[in-house]
This record gives structure tokens, C-alpha cells and sequence, in this order.
């Protein structure tokens, strides 16, 4: 029989050893969302080269089918993100992204745009070179935007305000909704932000993916924003993530 092999880019987000000896991979690809692949001796010769494969190593990956899963033919390394298993809060944030990822499925469609914002992410941690928290805010609300959770941040949602020294973020209808709009009733899950909170997520949300990281913010506002996020998150995903409860108490 012989199958048709295809090539994809992609960082692996879960890996797990198979009793027979066999490693079962979940890649974030670059043109197919998420996929299952094993990797195993049979498909990448009698050497041990598979059982290097691991959580966010980027690779070229070259592939076969059948019927239920795709197999690992051959792989190059691109990119193994050198730094972040020296540290364990960047550890512990580098694992909540795959959860994420994981709990949103990005659908092929968006799979180049998720997978760079991943990609990304990621290089910003393993280099130090930017709050840790700025980053989580960035992954976490573009993510969700890129996966159908996109908030409506333009104005009020109630009278059209499109800008107040304060508003209100609600965090189940993802609407805006000015002070003067705002009644305790539709609050439940609200968060209070102020002016520069909301320029920082409509950066977020509304600029190209190439821009996003551009910016930075005062440790109140990234207090607000990070707690808004996760809140976010958790809601519309219905999930308690365990890297990040992890990541929480570090
Ligand atoms: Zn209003």
C-alpha cells in the first residue's frame, strides 16, 4: 500500500510514550490546526532520533496517513527554545499555552496566524526579553480572538461611547460598557478598566500580529489586564487550567 506524504511546520504542544515504545505527538501546524502523529522506530529507522522529539520543539515534519492517524516519516529540528526549561515560571506558562491550544482546536483556517502567535510567544520567553505577564495577556486574548472569542472593544456597547477615563469589560458577552451605561445588574461579570487598559487590549485585538508585543504597561495595569484575561479564558472555555494554577502559585 502506499501512502502520500505531505510536509507541515509545526511545535509540538503534548507528547506521550506509548507502551509500545512509540511516542504520540500533538502538533500545532501550520496549515492543518492541530494533528496526532506517532512517531516510532519503524517509520524513522532502527535509531533512537524519534525519542528526541519533545513539548515545544519546532520542526519540519514530514508525514503519512492511514486511517486514523498521521506518522512521523522524518523531522528536522528548527527551533528548540533554548531557556525556557531553565526556568519554571517560564516553564509553567510555556505549558498553559499548549493547554490553551489544546481546549481552542484552532481550525485550519487560522492555523498560520495561531501558529505565529505561538511561535512568538514562545521566542519572547526563551530570550527574557519581555514581561512575562505581557505575554500571557497577548497569548491569551489574541488566542481566543483568533478561536472565535474575538470581544467587541470599538464603544459602549449601550450608547456608542468610544472613550471614558473608566469602563466596565464584561467578561461574558466580551462587550465594553461606559460608567454612565453601567448598572450593577449586568455586571456579574464585569471588570473595571481604565482608559490605558482599554488602548491595551484593543491593541491587542484590533493590530497585526507583528505589532502586538510592540507595546508595554505600568505593573497596575498589567495586574488588571492579566486578571481580566484569565477570567476570560477560564469563562468562555469553561476550563481550570492546571499550568496555570501552576504558573500562579510560583
Ligand atoms: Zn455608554
Amino acid at each position: 500500500m502506499s501512502f502520500v506524504k505531505m510536509e507541515v511546520n509545526g511545535i509540538i504542544i503534548k507528547a506521550v510514550e506509548l507502551s509500545t515504545g512509540k511516542r504520540l505527538l500533538q502538533v500545532l501546524t501550520d496549515d492543518l490546526g492541530i494533528i496526532t502523529a506517532i512517531a516510532g522506530r519503524e517509520n524513522l529507522g532502527k535509531t533512537n532520533k524519534f525519542s528526541v522529539l519533545h513539548v515545544l520543539m519546532y520542526c519540519r515534519f514530514v508525514l503519512f496517513k492511514n486511517k486514523e492517524y498521521y506518522n512521523v516519516d522524518e523531522f528536522d529540528i528548527l527551533n528548540i527554545f533554548w531557556g525556557i526549561k531553565d526556568d519554571l515560571k517560564s516553564l509553567a506558562i510555556c505549558q498553559y499555552f499548549c493547554e490553551l491550544c489544546i481546549s481552542l482546536r484552532p481550525e485550519s483556517t487560522v492555523s498560520k496566524d495561531f501558529l505565529k502567535l505561538f511561535l512568538n510567544s514562545v521566542f519572547y520567553i526563551s530570550k527574557n526579553i519581555k514581561n512575562l505577564k505581557l505575554i500571557k495577556i497577548i497569548f491569551e486574548m489574541k488566542a481566543l480572538s483568533l478561536c472565535g472569542y474575538m470581544p467587541n472593544l470599538i464603544y459602549c456597547c449601550k450608547c456608542g461611547k468610544y472613550d471614558a477615563n473608566s469602563m466596565v469589560f464584561s467578561i461574558d458577552s466580551g462587550k465594553i460598557i461606559c460608567d454612565d451605561c453601567f448598572s450593577v445588574e449586568s455586571g456579574m461579570y464585569a471588570v473595571h478598566i481604565t482608559r490605558g487598559v482599554l488602548y491595551a487590549l484593543r491593541h491587542i485585538i484590533y493590530s497585526p500580529l507583528e505589532k502586538i508585543f510592540s507595546f508595554e504597561l505600568s505593573d497596575n495595569a498589567l495586574k488588571i489586564l492579566s486578571n481580566l484575561s484569565e477570567k476570560y479564558a477560564k469563562y468562555h472555555l469553561d476550563t481550570n487550567f492546571k499550568s496555570l494554577e501552576v504558573y500562579n502559585r510560583l
